[in-house]
């Protein structure tokens, strides 16, 4: 696996509304788009900073996993996202190297990405997200 970048970090927020000032108007960034992935139960807004994006998390639904982070650890950084080249290769290789996982396989992300997780248990309690864009 080789890692190119850090394509995002994620942050939960109770609310995108009440994040978003924050983001434009403190620290002068432009929230560029935002999407709803009913497959995580989550709306998200996403930000550019460099080649790096900040991925805003609300929960749209009490049992999404972001509800449940807020809910143990409150409001901050959720997880870190890094790009390569073949999530699903990617996830086969930290399998093998015994890394524990919370996707074995591919699943949908936001901005048509191709995501998995790997479970911070085996990453020194960092929520790792892996992600390929398969327009690239
Ligand atoms: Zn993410």
């Amino acid at each position: 696996m080789e890692i190119s970048h850090i394509e995002h970090i994620g942050i939960a927020v109770k609310s995108l509304e009440a994040a978003i000032p924050y983001y434009e108007q403190t620290l002068g960034l432009k929230c560029y788009a935002t999407e709803e992935v009913a497959e995580q139960k989550v709306k998200t807004a996403f930000f550019k900073v460099g080649q790096t994006k900040i991925e805003l998390l609300e929960a749209t639904s009490d049992d999404s996993p972001i509800a449940a982070f807020i809910e143990k650890k409150g409001e901050g950084v959720h997880h870190i996202a890094f790009s390569v080249d073949k999530v699903g290769a990617a996830l086969t290789e930290m399998g093998e190297k015994e890394v524990r996982l919370i996707d074995k396989t591919p699943r949908n992300g936001a901005e048509g990405l191709l995501i998995g997780f790997l479970h911070p248990k085996s990453t020194g309690g960092v929520l790792v997200e892996l992600c390929e864009n398969p327009n690239e």
